[in-house]
């Protein structure tokens, strides 16, 4: 296999030592000697380079990622959309970014304003009462939305509820939350619409199971067109609706989740409402609540006294009596929640259902066209995202793996591979509402041609050594994922060349 040299980039460490430095300091003033026995005997190891060192470092090292702002970004479920720069401008404005929570509460009203406009806007596009805003991801939202749902069955004596319903088709996270919270989870099936089973769930509802947990729409990028028998099915048994929301940015300005009878549900702000994520955060993800679970609702939040707002931090005060207690340091992802609001100031009401449409619009565009060539799981219009499986490789030897590798030498970014797990060789596009006809075009003709390379059963190994044009190459992804190396040593190639 070829290596690729150009790309290689040492780590800030891994710089030859010298006394270079991109910053003059000052010597220190005074006797520097009085530390006694603490004095260091060997070198302290930083890096030292010149400012010109650093830039080009840190400019290398940002061409080594494939991100949103070099291309198009398909991966289904995970909602890579422009972010856009006024996000950035709101910010970093001054009475943002410099200020602190530890503040007295009458410097920071500002703050606690925009943090409540916020919660506004998310009360009015989701229709239920209450918002936490604290939890930090989706996967918090989930654990948010469950402990309330366990502190209300405990409220009502009802204890006794121990399991978590789940369909089979659901992202990780949802039975993890769910056994976090201390619940079994079982699962449920999809039918041959890729939706879920309602005659299974109905099956298996009983006064043993204290929620179910549905993502609309779903994994599979479909609508949950039963949501409402759903609910109905699920309240009549006892249990709590929590709805996974990563993927509201299909429905949002056109439905509320009143409508669908949801208990809870928590709203990835860094998926629907655009802020920079990736690579482990930052996100935030708000919950929002039914009124049979709001006052379950954890700390801090904020309420209007004399018309100020007050942050309420403790549990067990008289505005927090049932409330499960804190999730997290501080107020919430307090950046996500500026860069989100700008986004939904910027677009309004009308933008924002014309982000779900146009959402929704791309994906179908995708469908019909990528459908010629690689095979859809189901038949029919999609949502935001569309799902197909791996069948169009059938007897080539290549594996879906091998396909989507082979896009990164195109220039693009793979789709979500191998999720859902209902679905062998699934790819999963999400183009999002930010990308042009043209851009959408670019990606289907170099996965058009892709496909044709397999019917002609040419160039296999073109898809066994894919990609050849990526730092790395070909990852062994499972060594890495079962030896992980979590420990930085220096590299032994640059030892040696000392
Ligand atoms: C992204 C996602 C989650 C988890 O959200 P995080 O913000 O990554 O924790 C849960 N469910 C679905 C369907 C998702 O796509």
């Amino acid at each position: 296999m070829r290596k690729n040299f150009l790309h290689e980039e040492p780590l800030v460490f891994e710089y030859p030592f010298s006394d270079k430095s991109a910053v003059d300091f000052n010597s220190p003033l005074g006797d520097s000697e009085n530390i006694g026995d603490l004095k260091r005997t060997t070198p302290l190891g930083l890096s030292s380079l010149s400012e010109p060192e650093v830039v080009r470092h840190y400019t290398r090292l940002s061409r080594l990622n494939y991100s949103i702002d070099t291309g198009l970004y398909p991966l289904g479920s995970c909602t890579m959309k422009h972010n856009p720069r006024l996000n950035e401008k709101m910010v970093r404005l001054d009475g943002f970014m410099n200020i602190h929570p530890f503040q007295p509460e009458k410097t920071i009203q500002g703050a606690y304003k925009a943090i409540n406009l916020l919660s506004d806007w998310l009360i009015d596009l989701t229709g239920l009462p209450v918002v936490a805003m604290s939890p930090a991801a989706g996967a918090h939202g989930e654990l948010c939305g469950l402990m309330c749902i366990r502190a209300a069955h405990e409220h009502n004596g009802e204890s006794k509820r121990k399991v978590v319903l789940v369909p089979e088709s659901a992202h990780g996270t949802n039975p993890a939350s769910a056994a976090i919270c201390g619940y079994s989870v079982e699962s449920i099936p999809c039918n041959n619409r890729g939706r879920v089973d309602l005659q299974a769930l109905n099956n298996r509802l009983g006064d043993d199971v204290a929620a179910v947990m549905i993502t609309n729409p779903n994994t599979c990028g479909l609508f949950e067109t039963e949501a409402l028998q759903i609910s109905d099915a699920v309240h009549n048994a006892g249990a709590y609706f929590y709805m996974d929301g990563a993927n509201f940015n299909a429905i949002v300005g056109r439905l509320t989740l009143k409508q669908l009878g949801v208990d809870a549900m928590h709203i990835n702000l860094h998926k629907t409402f655009s802020t920079p994520h990736g690579g482990g955060g930052p996100g935030a993800g708000p919950t929002v609540l039914s009124d049979a679970l709001a006052p379950f609702a954890p700390v801090p939040f904020l309420i209007k006294k004399n018309k100020k707002l007050c942050m309420v931090e403790h549990a067990g005060l008289k505005d927090s009596k049932l409330s499960i207690g804190r999730m997290k340091g501080f107020h919430g992802q307090f950046g996500v929640f500026i860069r989100a609001l700008s986004y939904i100031m910027s677009l309004g009401g009308d933008g924002l259902s014309q982000v779900s449409g146009d959402a929704v619009l791309n994906a179908n565009y995708l469908r019909v066209k990528l459908s010629k060539y690689i095979t859809p799981f189901y038949d029919g219009i999609c949502m935001h995202e569309v799902l197909f499986d791996g069948s169009f490789l059938d007897g080539s030897g290549i594996k879906t793996i091998d396909f989507a590798k082979a896009m990164i030498d195109s220039g693009f970014h793979p789709p979500t591979m191998y999720f859902p797990l209902v679905v062998e060789g699934a790819l999963l596009f999400e183009p999002t509402e930010t990308e042009s006809k043209q851009s959408l075009d670019e990606l289907i003709e170099v996965v058009t041609e892709l496909a044709k390379m397999v019917r002609k059963e040419e160039l296999t190994e073109y898809f066994d050594q894919s990609p050849i044009n990526a730092p790395r190459l070909r990852l062994d992804e499972t060594h890495a994922a079962r030896n992980p190396i979590l420990r930085w040593n220096p590299d032994p190639l640059l030892k040696a060349a000392e």
